[in-house]
């Protein structure tokens, strides 16, 4: 293979012309990869199409694996775009309790999909496929519509007070329907526009800073309020908390999990507390799993924490009885 690209990689004449060429070379073996010869050319084809990828001269060997994983992934997007309407999917929720009291405040709804033959999918898994395929437009509406109308549920139940926070996207966040979709799902579901959060990462900032915030304010106008996602992973611009219209900052979870560990989480965490309460943001920490970090968001004067030490996402079924049955 070598010394065929070798021999194209200068340029030749043939019939007074002059060649400049780069070669894209597939190879598979017999047997391993095909007994025939349709299979075989069908596989070394598949091969040169990934060479092809790759700029200049190249060859690639054929990768089962690696077309086991494209086709998984062709059929898992497939299956996505059905989920839908087949009810595959379904939402958790997560509480997020006041750090001092331990009240209660609101739930977070994170969205799973379970298919009858891959089984269950967390979010990471099949949220940037939706995004890619722009599924993510029709699922984040279904997400939102059923968390809304879930809490409103709750809210008649007697926990009058029990916010939501919904995730959105980059992806959904950049489409013009966002906020008719919102506005559609406050007044359809009849819940007030100030116990819905919706929970952005800092992606979406710097995407467009225009639109976003002139959707941001739009948000803000309608009601509605908006969360960070976790803070410190991205760019953890503090410019950003001030440019934009940010009501509550969520600390990720890998500083949470440094506070009282190993790494510089005590010395990073006090640091950005101090920062956004001169912002006078809300601030909740995500991840929250022990007892000491608890005592340490406390002391930090936080508002909120989320975390296993509290509840990992409960079924709507659950979440009531967490409530405590009834108001
Ligand atoms: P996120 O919004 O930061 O959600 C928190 C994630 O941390 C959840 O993972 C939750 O189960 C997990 N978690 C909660 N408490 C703890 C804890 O104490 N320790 C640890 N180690 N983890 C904890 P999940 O449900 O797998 O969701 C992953 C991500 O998928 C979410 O991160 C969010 O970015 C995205 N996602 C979930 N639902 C939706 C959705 O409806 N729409 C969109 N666009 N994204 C979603
Ligand atoms: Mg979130
Ligand atoms: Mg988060």
């Amino acid at each position: 293979m070598a010394s065929i690209a070798h021999s194209f990689s200068r340029p030749f004449s043939h019939d007074s012309l002059e060649f400049d060429l780069a070669v894209s070379m597939g190879i598979c073996m017999y047997p391993e990869d095909g007994r025939d010869a349709t299979t075989l050319i069908a596989n070394a084809e598949s091969a040169m199409s990934q060479a092809k990828a790759e700029p200049g001269t190249s060859y690639k060997y054929y990768d089962r694996k690696t077309v086991e994983v494209a086709t998984h992934r062709v059929a898992l997007e497939g299956a996505l775009r059905r989920a839908v309407e087949r009810g595959e999917l379904f939402l958790q929720y997560q509480p997020i309790a006041d750090v001092r009291t331990g009240a209660i405040l609101a739930t977070e709804a994170l969205v799973r999909w379970r298919h009858p033959e891959f089984g269950l999918m967390s979010p990471d898994k099949f949220i940037p496929i939706a995004d890619e395929t722009g599924l993510i437009i029709s699922i984040g509406e279904w997400v939102l519509r059923e968390a809304c109308r879930q809490t409103r549920d709750w809210q008649n139940l007697g926990f009058s007070n029990l916010g939501i926070s919904v995730n959105v996207s980059a992806v959904q966040f950049a489409q013009t329907l966002l906020l008719a979709q919102i506005k559609d799902t406050l007044k359809y579901s009849g819940l007030e526009p100030q116990f819905l959060e919706v929970e952005i990462t800092e992606s979406v900032l710097v995407r467009d800073a225009e639109t976003t915030a002139s959707t941001l304010k739009a948000l803000k106008d309608m009601g509605v309020c908006i969360a960070m996602d976790d803070f410190g992973t991205d760019y953890s611009s503090l410019s950003h908390l001030k440019r934009f219209p940010i009501d509550t900052l969520k600390i990720d979870k890998s500083f949470t999990q440094d506070i009282c560990g190993k790494h510089d989480g005590t010395s990073i965490v006090p640091a950005i507390a101090a920062l956004v309460r001169s912002l006078d943001l809300s601030l909740v920490a995500e991840g929250v799993e022990t007892f000491e970090q608890r005592e340490f968001l406390e002391m930090q004067q936080f508002d909120g924490m989320q975390g296993y030490l509290l509840s990992g996402p409960l079924q709507s079924d659950q979440v009531v009885r967490f409530l405590g049955g009834g108001a």
